[in-house]
């Protein structure tokens, strides 16, 4: 291999990817980026220098060896890129979509100006190349080295949670040769990736690929089957299981505290999305779940989760015949914003409307109990706060209305805690998070894991199976001790 480190010039302006136009791919849940072709893949592959030092895998949650699969898509050889990437990753069609590479791989590539949070323009497109890369494979259904340990067959572990750390989790076991169950609370698999990350992100197809690739190593899936409820985790290694694995994510909203937060037409985020994604509701009539769209939407919230809401919202208001009229309200400004930097580009395109430093203070609504309009104060910022960033203060007097007859609250989420609630054992933090043993993700009970955004909170779908890959590791270093 070539290398280049020390001539950080950049060859070639970076491939800019394929998209829908933006006015046109607001009317529908179609996907918006569409992707390089192979001509595009190798022009932006070419740029990569081959660095000496590959500060860009150190930038991935899991360490893709990223120089490596590179270089074979320069070779035009892509089989060996995309079995290069499945060393590490297990879903690259799906990460190439949804990974925030501009605070991962990107933003660890030489080509990136430290420093400020949108110096990752001239940062390989690594997410891009993987995508590509990963849906090469899924088209010619390359087949992954699967190496069954004839010790490790006689062993069953459960999976509680279907998305990404659960997945991840299971399918690392099943590769190995053991038994796996994964039970999921809801009537289809996925977690966030179907519930919550609309399909303009992340069409169903590809969910559905990957989850099948599961199924044909055995992988038995049980969905309506919440754990907590239906069946104790205690009962489960009672019953058999040598370990649990516990991937519960983080699914529980948190609202603002503010008066009129009860009226009608007011959701949480993961109940709008649920209702959109899940329940399918931008098909309805053919599916049966509605969802009452205003003419006026306040998200309230700057995560990707309120860019999800926002330009799901706007979409079902083109798509029932209301001018579009969605605003994000967030606190701080444009720069503190936490979502993913392409989407907020997206959003802006599509024509969400942006107001920043402005505090919610209130909803008032109308005499049958329906919203009506946002109280808002003025804010600006004042010094850093634990989080590192500035801290938004209300400004005394600034206050003013917005109309809103449908709001999404989307101000961050917490752990799912049906389970934990019911079993004393477990240990959780002050958050409700399950707290484990960080080299090896064991829980205060023995032989049950845990991983994603269970521990820890809120994070992304990688790091999720990151974790879930230590677990599997730790397990299976278990199962072949006993
Ligand atoms: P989840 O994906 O939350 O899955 C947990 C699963 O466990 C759920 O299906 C739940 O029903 C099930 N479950 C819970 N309790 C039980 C029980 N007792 N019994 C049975 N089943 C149970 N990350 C990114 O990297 N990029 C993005 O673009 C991105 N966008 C996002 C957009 C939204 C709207 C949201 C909400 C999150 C987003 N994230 C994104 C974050 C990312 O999706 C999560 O970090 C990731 O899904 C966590 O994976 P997980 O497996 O831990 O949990
Ligand atoms: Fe170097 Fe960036 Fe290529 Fe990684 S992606 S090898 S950091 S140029």
């Amino acid at each position: 291999m070539q290398s280049g480190q020390g001539a950080k010039k950049v060859k070639k302006e970076p491939v800019k990817v394929r998209e829908q136009d933006a006015s046109g791919r607001s009317s529908s849940f179609d996907e918006v980026v569409l992707g390089y072709n192979e001509e595009e893949a190798l022009s932006e592959a070419a740029r990569c220098i081959q660095c000496k030092n590959p500060t860009c895998i150190s930038g991935c949650p899991v360490n893709i060896d990223i120089k490596r699969f590179i270089y074979h898509i320069t070779k035009k050889d892509y089989k060996s890129a995309y079995l290069a990437i499945r060393e590490k990753n297990d879903f690259p069609s799906i990460c190439g979509r949804v990974c925030p590479a501009e605070y991962q791989c990107r933003k660890a590539c030489v080509f990136t100006k430290k420093g400020s949070p949108y110096a990752t323009e001239n940062a390989i497109n690594i997410h891009f190349l993987e995508r590509f890369i990963g849906d090469y494979g899924m088209k010619n259904n390359i087949a992954i080295p699967v190496q069954k340990n004839p010790e490790l067959s006689k062993f069953k572990v459960a999976i509680v949670g279907s998305g990404p750390a659960g997945v991840c989790c299971a399918g690392e076991l099943a590769r190995r040769g053991i038994k796996v169950t994964v039970y999921e609370a809801l009537h289809k698999p996925g977690g966030v990736l179907r519930y919550g990350i609309p399909p303009f992100r992340l069409p169903r197809d590809i969910l559905d690929f990957e989850l099948n690739i599961l199924k044909k190593l055995g992988v038995e899936i049980v969905p309506n089957y919440i754990i907590g409820k239906v069946k104790g985790l205690e009962e489960l290694l009672s019953e058999g299981f040598d370990a649990v694995f516990l991937g519960l994510g983080a699914g529980v909203p948190t609202f603002l505290g503010i008066k009129g937060e009860n009226l009608c037409n007011i959701y949480s985020a993961n109940e709008f999305l649920t209702r959109v994604n899940l329940m399918s509701a931008y098909k309805f009539p053919e599916y049966h779940t509605p969802v009452n769209i205003g003419k006026s939407i306040i998200v309230i919230g700057g995560g990707n989760t309120a860019m999800d809401a926002a330009r799901a919202a706007l979409r079902l208001q083109k798509m029932q015949g209301f001018k579009p009229d969605t605003s994000i309200v967030y606190r701080r400004t444009e720069v503190e914003l936490p979502a993913r930097r392409l989407e907020i580009q997206h959003a802006k395109e599509e024509g969400v409307k942006f107001r920043f430093l402005v505090q919610p203070e209130g909803f008032t609504g109308n005499d049958k109990g329906f919203v009506k309009k946002l109280k808002c104060l003025e804010c600006k910022l004042g010094e850093p706060d634990s989080s590192g960033r500035r801290r938004p203060i209300a400004i005394p007097g600034s206050d003013f209305e917005m109309e809103s007859d449908m709001a999404v609250i989307a101000i961050g989420l917490l752990a799912n805690q049906v389970l934990t609630r019911v079993t004393p054992k477990l240990k959780t933090d002050k958050y409700s998070d399950v707290e484990v043993n960080k080299e090896t993700m064991e829980t205060s009970i023995g032989n049950v894991y845990a991983g994603g955004d269970i521990v820890g909170g809120e994070g992304t779908v990688i790091e999720a199976m990151g974790m879930a890959k230590k677990a599997a590791e730790a397990i299976i270093k278990r199962l072949l001790s006993k």
